[in-house]
């Protein structure tokens, strides 16, 4: 198996990734809290949500400009202007952005405001995407696709780094189950056995998983415990009024339990407490 993974792989390289963006490096002791709404919606809205996630001691503002929603009737995106108001937020509180990028042709622009390019589930066996993030600059974001399995996620972001790109961040976000009552499955187990198979970070993204507000912040911290490099969460100043991902957005307040939670995680994981 190893040799399918040349590059993404542990033989050619033990030793972890650490991906530095700007100020946070994502990999290292601390994990990352990356945080913001699904979507840009506004200029105010990811302003007052930018100073939030500061406030709350995250390390990346996320939003999406371009979004892959499964109605072509829902709400795609802000596109250009959502860039800019993001790369301005992000700019106004000094964090670094990450945001999705849809389309091969895309890639530049989006490279053009944002610090990490996210590829999503939808889009980890798009190949020409995966090649073009690959030949970019910024860090990727690889979100794990909905019925991927691991084999086909290491290969997706083996794409990326046989162009050349070697900062790859591998984000797990539930893949399809049977249960009705969460949007999708999340195995914080999948942290641990990609230890054993690559050096890349690896994210959560509990919101994406769990679809329910109630059950981000336990399903966080069980990433955190797993030993996940950080997570991804969907946070909003008025969590109803989302455009897009309502019911899992977490309110402000509840970010700010969670950078809390993560803290005490932390310490509690680097006293020795909870580890082997
Ligand atoms: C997102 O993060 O906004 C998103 C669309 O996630 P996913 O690709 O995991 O569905
Ligand atoms: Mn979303």
């Amino acid at each position: 198996m190893s040799a399918a993974f040349k590059l993404a792989g542990l033989e050619e390289h033990p030793q972890p990734t650490l991906v530095q963006v700007r100020g946070t490096l994502i990999g290292g002791d601390n994990p990352a809290l990356i945080a913001g709404p699904c979507s840009v919606e506004s200029r105010e809205q990811i302003q007052t949500i930018a100073r939030a996630v500061k406030a709350a001691g995250g390390n990346v503002l996320r939003g999406g400009a371009f979004k892959p929603r499964t109605s072509p009737y829902g709400f795609q995106g802000l596109g250009l202007a959502g860039l800019e108001y993001l790369a301005e937020a992000g700019a106004g509180v000094a964090l670094p952005v990450v945001t999705e990028v849809l389309e091969p042709g895309m890639v530049r622009i989006v490279a053009d405001h944002a610090d990490i390019l996210q590829v999503g589930s939808r889009n980890m066996a798009n190949t020409a995407l995966l090649k073009a993030v690959g030949r970019s600059e910024r860090p990727v974001l690889l979100k794990r696709g909905m019925a991927a399995t691991v084999e086909e996620w290491l290969l997706a972001a083996e794409y990326i780094l046989a162009e050349g790109n070697r900062q790859v961040i591998l984000c797990e976000r539930g893949v399809r189950s049977f249960e009705p009552r969460l949007r999708n499955l999340l195995d914080p187990a999948v942290v641990p056995l990609l230890r054993t198979l690559t050096h890349l970070p690896v994210l959560v993204d509990p919101s994406h998983a769990v679809g329910r507000r109630d059950l981000v912040i336990p399903a966080a911290c069980a990433a955190v415990a797993a030993g996940a490099d950080g997570v991804m969460v969907e946070a909003h100043s008025n969590p109803d009024q989302s455009l897009t991902d309502a019911a899992q957005a977490i309110s402000l307040a509840q970010l700010e339990e969670l950078a809390h939670k993560m803290r005490s995680l932390r310490l509690a994981l680097h006293s020795g407490s909870l580890a082997s």
